[in-house]
């Protein structure tokens, strides 16, 4: 799935962490669960170091209304999230459940049926009255935002377009080695510069689309 992209379907939780006390402890399983994106405006952590940090668990039934005060440590309540989608969403709980509009979350809507990235112009477009009210409360079309998009989808096709060119400068030395053009001491540098250029090429890519792996979750998830 392409960054940016929703999902399709229903997420089915796979982790089954340890019953913490503080809601706040669950903070790295959920980053393993949702695959270190934040579940509303699917941002990656992992663009800037320290992200992270700037991130949050979002109580998805608002812990400030009574009837869902049980659930504030309830692993199935809780969220990865982003700082603006959690501060934008807050305490939002629809006033009659019957009518909504609700935000939507993975586990429990097909989010790619109410939501899909406009992939040339990188807003988000709604495809029902939940999907409106989201984008107009968690603001996933302001400017920023949207820039913020563009600028991430550019630097994965400029690092794609870098990584096409290592692979045929590397192959074409060693071509030249093969008719005696290069000698040994020569590939070899071509060939360390290649491995150097490539490890950071593969971790740009991975670092903006979310794929880097997080830091190993604690030994009290199974
Ligand atoms: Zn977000």
């Amino acid at each position: 799935m392409g960054v940016f992209q929703y999902p399709k379907g229903l997420h089915r939780r796979r982790l089954q962490p340890f019953p913490y006390k503080n809601y706040k402890s669950f903070k790295r399983v959920l980053q393993h669960e949702f695959v270190r994106v934040c579940v509303y405006c699917r941002t990656p952590d992992s663009v800037s170091p320290g992200e992270y940090y700037s991130f949050a668990v979002d109580h998805y039934r608002p812990k400030v209304v009574p009837k869902f005060k049980d659930l504030e440590t309830n692993y199935r309540n809780l969220y990865y999230c982003c700082g603006p989608c959690n501060s934008r969403k807050n305490d939002y709980w629809p006033a009659d459940e019957r009518l909504g509009p609700f935000v939507v979350n993975p586990c429990e809507h097909d989010m790619a049926a109410h939501l899909r990235l406009n992939a040339a112009t990188f807003e988000y477009e709604s495809r029902t009255p939940d999907g409106a009210h989201m984008i107009r409360l968690l603001q996933l079309n302001e400017p920023d935002i949207v820039g913020y998009r563009r600028r991430v989808v550019e630097t994965i096709e400029l690092a794609n377009l870098r990584r096409i060119e290592l692979n045929k400068k590397l192959a074409e030395a060693k071509k030249k080695f093969s008719k005696g053009l290069l000698t040994a001491a020569e590939l070899a540098n071509v060939e360390a510069i290649f491995a150097r250029s490539m490890s950071t090429v593969l971790d740009i890519i991975q670092c903006n689309d979310g794929t880097k792996a997080p830091r190993p979750l604690p030994r009290t998830v199974k």
